[in-house]
């Protein structure tokens, strides 16, 4: 009923036939619906408990009390103690935080930084941003299916080696990285470890403990909750110095009135999340294995990128060999089908996806890719449509090309 209801509200279609069928949505690595439960916690932080958790009088007590909770129901999600979480402006707030932070707190011991070709830009960029300032950062490969080698981290970790920034999951390909293996290592040899799992956070079991991560990044829009808030883990003990100066909220670490709607959201998301996670990430699996089976066996000139087991559960990437990934995005929009190649944040750029080319994939590989993300309230009747359609738009973008005309001729001919 409630996803009936969803379908609704999220756009009719109208079909060519003239048959109305509602959008299929699958981006949710880009963002994801806010459950209608969030939104309904989050309202009376607009309303009624506007009070700034600052403020000594009790208005301002119930607003403080709702970060707390959200606090501690985000910090049962990766087994941290509430006061190592940190709220931010999301993700990419997080991830500069942490690395500038780090960086700047431990240049006393070195200035060698490690992470990997296949970051989100949240973490390239801020590499970029370092280097200019005096760091040097190593740049890990990853193997065909997007995975880091051990031994060559185990091999660039240098005496000035003052951080390691690993991703837990890839974005665009999915792909898990072994961030316990990562973190051992870095506890070895006495090295701060940082992970950006903002697109494993509440979907996948993480326990920083067991892990041996010491900061980590997450945002609460890709788990159904609002966008513009997440947090960064801090482990007890480790220097940080704050990124945003000024007041001295978030115990003097994170100035700024709490951004409170938005906290009690990523609260209320990440209870959820908890709740849901082995259900949904078993329906994710099945849908997921499902449209790789398929899409695999229909469409000839196809690749899958990324692991297939280590693996996300919701995502789906494909090359297919002959088109432009934007092309059939557009045509898989028109059909209400919403889909992305490679990141959003890559997106409207021309580049092609710099996690594909790291895979190593040629520039016209990477340039014809598309990325599907699933949701468990996505259905085997969507992914049968998506199927026919996805056939037609390769089939006619193919008959458009002529490379594919180039490449038949060739095949008719040998
Ligand atoms: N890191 C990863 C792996 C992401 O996928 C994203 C968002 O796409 C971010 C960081 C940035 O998060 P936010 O959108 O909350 O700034």
């Amino acid at each position: 009923q409630e996803t009936g209801n969803r379908k609704q509200e999220t756009g009719n279609r109208k079909q060519e036939t003239g048959e109305v069928r509602s959008m299929i949505y699958l981006d949710n690595a880009a963002t994801t619906r806010t459950a209608p439960e969030v939104v309904e916690a989050m309202l009376p932080y607009f309303t009624e408990n506007y009070g700034n958790p600052s403020a000594l009088y009790s208005l301002g007590a119930t607003g403080k009390k709702a970060v707390n909770e959200a606090r501690r129901r985000i910090a049962g999600v990766i087994g941290a103690k509430q006061e190592e979480i940190y709220f931010t402006s999301g993700g990419t707030e997080a991830d500069n935080w942490a690395l500038k932070a780090a960086a700047e707190g431990s240049a006393y011991k070195g200035r060698h930084i490690i992470t990997t070709r296949i970051e989100h830009h949240a973490i390239l960029n801020t590499c970029k941003y370092l280097e200019k300032r005096g760091f040097e950062v190593t740049y890990l490969d990853v193997d065909a299916y997007g995975r880091i080698d051990l031994a060559q981290l185990e091999g660039a970790v240098r005496p000035d080696t003052i951080l390691i920034s690993v991703m837990f999951a890839n974005n665009e390909i999915g792909t898990l990285e072994p961030i316990g293996e990562i973190g051992r290592l870095a506890r070895k040899k006495g090295i701060m470890f940082h992970t950006d799992a903002v697109q494993a956070f509440g979907q996948l079991p993480i326990q920083v403990d067991e892990l041996g991560v010491d900061l980590l990044s997450a945002s609460a829009h890709k788990l159904n909750g609002p966008k513009g808030i997440g947090m960064l883990y801090v482990r007890s003990g480790v220097k940080m110095g704050s990124f945003l100066h000024g007041g001295e909220q978030e115990r003097n670490r994170r100035a700024g009135t709490e951004n409170v709607p938005g906290i009690v959201g990523f609260g209320a998301a990440a209870a959820r999340a908890m709740d849901k996670m082995v259900q949904k990430a078993a329906v994710e699996r099945e849908l997921r294995d499902y449209l790789i089976g398929r899409i695999e066996a229909e469409i000839p000139y196809c690749r899958l990128n990324g692991h297939r087991e280590q693996r996300l559960p919701g995502n789906v990437n494909f090359s297919f060999s002959f088109i432009e990934g934007e092309s059939l995005l557009i045509m898989l929009d028109m059909k209400g089908i919403c889909a992305s190649s490679g990141s959003a944040c890559a997106s409207g750029s021309l580049n092609p996806s710099h996690v594909l080319l790291a895979t190593g994939l040629k520039q016209e590989e990477a340039h014809g890719s598309l990325r599907m993300t699933l949701s468990e309230e996505n259905t085997r009747e969507e992914m049968d449509i998506v199927v026919e359609e996805l056939k037609q738009a390769v089939a006619r973008l193919r008959n458009m090309s002529p490379l594919y005309e180039d490449f038949i001729k060739s095949t008719q001919e040998s």
